[in-house]
């Protein structure tokens, strides 16, 4: 059955006024999923008017009745969980065990969230002067817009809605065209929960068009953006232009360092699910091994074998392991990365071509393919793939290891595997990234833990646990002078000795 969308605009679904739309399709067969109406600046408009009236009375309502809402929400999406899930996988290929744990994250975050109305901290301070009471308060800012990638389509929109509606934001969140359906899901729950007509608003359509009238509007206040680091950087340029805050998290080229004294099958296990679980399209994918003094001798045989065992196919069907890339392109990139590589020496030591027979050949699918030899300052050494191909660097020890570690334009996650507790600190110190594991995969954030990156992996912001509270609200500064006459700060009142 076909799903049509509609753009969801103060709680009434409505089509686009030009009639214009889209399709999504699945990339395990390319088979029809859903049509979206494929909105303009017109209906973008539309839904930031909607959204600034609707701040009116939700920016004032106190933050733990908000919270409630969030709360209810939670509740909703547990219940819903596998009809989501199906939704989910059909839109853009996550094996179903993925896609609950993708929704999973949503409900851990609404919960996180709904009681953090109940802690949105302000600090006081003692005052300098006598009678007189300082403090701070956190106020929200406006409407927010929210443009999110198709790889998370409920967890990382959850990571952005939830703390911006509970700090007291109205929001407008364009989702990815290519997986909107399960996201107009997750905008029904809270709906569904009791939140008030108009104060989360949802616009499809494609990132130049609606994304970027998003980014343009004057009536935006902040900004909360997930996908590529070319895309970022113009959204960070363009919404500049009218002072919006920016949140951005980007793309990852993420590490696992393993060394001599490591568990090595524990090192198999992590590396295989960190490098080709959801076919290696998480923004915290393994991309890069890097093989410490001779361990490669006993790792890699180890991890080829695993990796040849891995079921390439349909994501519905519990047996498989490595699902479909999520459209044509993005497969045929991906298949260009590894020719690339290939050109400057790696060797695919398993997969490394697209299938071209039987049911594979109707989908997006690319096997898991290790690439050896892979040189430092290669293609394969610098790029994000965002697909399922791990490249193997190979260091003489630590430092030159953390050295490559770091000589990527990247950030985001990395992992180190040693049984050397002084080795694992040096790695949590001088590895370049917002996130460093310690004999675990570099996948696997948790709800209530920040989550972000450094460098080219964005801007400095974080998502996830408390860090998001603080890029959604604002501080406010209140000073209570209660002496009944003039007292000056910011004269030298300090008395001569
Ligand atoms: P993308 O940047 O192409 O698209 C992401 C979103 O931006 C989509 O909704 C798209 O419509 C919109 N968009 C595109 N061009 C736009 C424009 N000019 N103006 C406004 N909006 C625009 O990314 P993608 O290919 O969908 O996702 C993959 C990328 O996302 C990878 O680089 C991955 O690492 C990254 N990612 C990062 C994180 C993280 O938290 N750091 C999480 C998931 C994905």
């Amino acid at each position: 059955m076909t799903i049509k969308l509609q753009h969801l605009i103060g709680g009434e679904s409505l089509d686009n006024g030009d009639g214009r739309t889209f399709e999504i399709h699945s990339p395990a067969d390319d088979s029809l999923v859903g049509i979206a109406p494929r909105g303009t600046s017109a209906e973008v408009d539309r839904a930031v008017k909607t959204a600034r009236e609707a701040f009116a009375t939700w920016s004032r309502m106190p933050a733990p009745a908000r919270g409630e809402i969030l709360m209810r929400s939670g509740r909703i999406l547990e219940t819903r969980k596998d009809e989501i899930a199906a939704v989910m996988g059909r839109e853009m290929g996550k094996r179903l065990e993925e896609a609950r744990g993708d929704i999973q994250e949503a409900i851990d975050t609404a919960y996180y969230a709904a009681t953090e109305g109940r802690r949105l901290f302000g600090r006081t301070a003692p005052s300098e002067l006598p009678n007189k009471f300082g403090m701070t308060i956190r106020r929200p800012i406006g409407v927010a817009g929210i443009i999110t990638a198709w790889n998370f389509p409920i967890a990382v929109p959850s990571w952005k809605i939830y703390p911006a509606l509970v700090c007291g934001n109205t929001v407008v969140w364009k989702p990815a065209e290519e997986a909107p359906c399960s996201g107009a899901m997750f905008a029904q729950a809270l709906y569904d929960a009791g939140l008030p007509k108009g104060v989360l608003n949802v616009i499809h359509g494609l990132g130049e068009e609606a994304g970027a009238s998003l980014v343009a509007h004057p009536n935006v206040s902040c900004l909360s953006f997930t996908g590529g680091t070319e895309v970022g950087k113009l959204i960070a340029s363009e919404g500049g232009k009218t002072l919006k805050h920016i949140s951005l998290e980007l793309g990852g080229k993420n590490p696992v360092i393993v060394l001599e004294d490591a568990d090595i099958d524990l090192a198999v296990d992590g590396i295989l699910w960190g490098a080709f679980g959801t076919a290696g399209q998480r923004c915290t994918a393994t991309s890069r091994l890097i093989a410490v003094g001779n361990v490669h001798e006993r790792l890699l045989p180890k991890l080829i074998a695993r990796a040849k065992e891995l079921v390439l196919g349909d994501p519905a069907d519990p047996k498989v392991n490595v699902g479909p890339l999520i459209s044509k392109e993005h497969r045929d990139r991906v298949h260009s990365f590894v020719e690339k590589g290939r050109s400057e020496g790696a060797v695919m030591v398993t997969g490394g071509a697209i299938p071209t027979e039987g049911p594979l050949a109707k989908g997006w699918f690319y096997p898991a393919t290790i690439a050896d030899n892979v040189k430092r300052g290669s293609t394969l050494a610098l790029r994000e793939v965002f697909g399922p191909v791990l490249s193997v660097l190979r260091a003489k020890d630590l430092d030159e290891a953390i050295e490559i570690a770091n000589e990527v334009e990247y950030g985001l996650s990395s992992s180190i595997y040693t049984a050397n507790v002084n080795a694992a600190f040096r790695g949590i110190e001088r590895i370049d990234a917002g996130i460093t594991y310690v004999n675990a995969p570099t996948i696997g954030a948790e709800a209530h833990f920040p989550f972000g990156g450094v460098k080219g992996t964005g801007n400095g912001h974080r998502e996830g646990g408390w860090a998001p509270y603080e890029f959604f609200s604002e501080v406010k500064t209140v000073y209570i002078d209660y002496s009944g006459g003039l007292q000056r700060a910011q004269i030298d009142n300090r008395l001569d000795d």
